[in-house]
């Protein structure tokens, strides 16, 4: 079966598999695959697993379950980590074009589907990127205990020694405070 073009790795030719019979399938391996991802989350290591395509009634189910990892930061104490992410695709997909005369199907019958490129290709890319970006998380936390930032030194808790004289401040030093909050409020005005 035709290769994927390497500027295209989660395309497969699929026009040999549309011309057998429904229950037909190729299977293929995704090893080393970076997609860009626009104002999105960074990739943090390359896409890797397995895709099967199968022959239906209609078209090409594609069934991928995929590994990776988002770059991103702890929600608490903004050290970068990385999440893994495990991806499972299951998505049916129409000819673009009838396979004997070579015309394009209407689309607009079924806009919601998804469709074979003209050259009889899947593309998962455009699914991928949408479940990574789904697949980010909202709040991740680098250990589920992360005691996040310290509210008077701005390091992380969990990271030298945070006993700093708040609660027994010299009084000069309480005056000087008080000094710097007026001249702030001064500044403001
Ligand atoms: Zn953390
Ligand atoms: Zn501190």
């Amino acid at each position: 079966m035709t290769r994927s073009p390497v500027d295209a790795p989660l395309t497969w030719n699929v026009a040999g598999l549309l011309a057998e019979d429904p229950g037909a399938s190729r299977e293929f391996d995704v090893a080393d695959v970076t997609i860009q991802l626009d104002d999105g989350p960074e990739l943090a290591r390359p896409i890797s697993g397995h895709v099967r395509l199968r022959r239906t009634n209609r078209g090409i189910i594609a069934d991928a379950r995929l590994q990776t990892g988002l770059r991103t930061e702890c929600s608490r104490c903004l050290r970068p980590m990385e999440v893994p992410v495990d991806l499972v695709i299951e998505e049916e997909f129409l000819p673009a074009l009838d396979l004997s005369t070579g015309k394009p199907l209407p689309a607009d019958a079924e806009p919601d589907v998804a469709r074979l490129t003209d050259h009889h290709e899947v593309d998962l890319e455009p699914l991928v990127r949408d479940e990574l970006v789904l697949a980010e998380p909202i709040a991740p936390l680098h250990s589920p205990d992360c005691a996040g930032l310290c509210i008077d030194c701005g390091l992380p808790l969990d990271e030298g020694t945070h006993d700093h004289p708040t609660d027994d401040i010299d009084p000069r030093f309480e005056a000087l405070r008080g000094f710097s909050a007026a001249s702030d409020e001064e500044r403001g005005s």
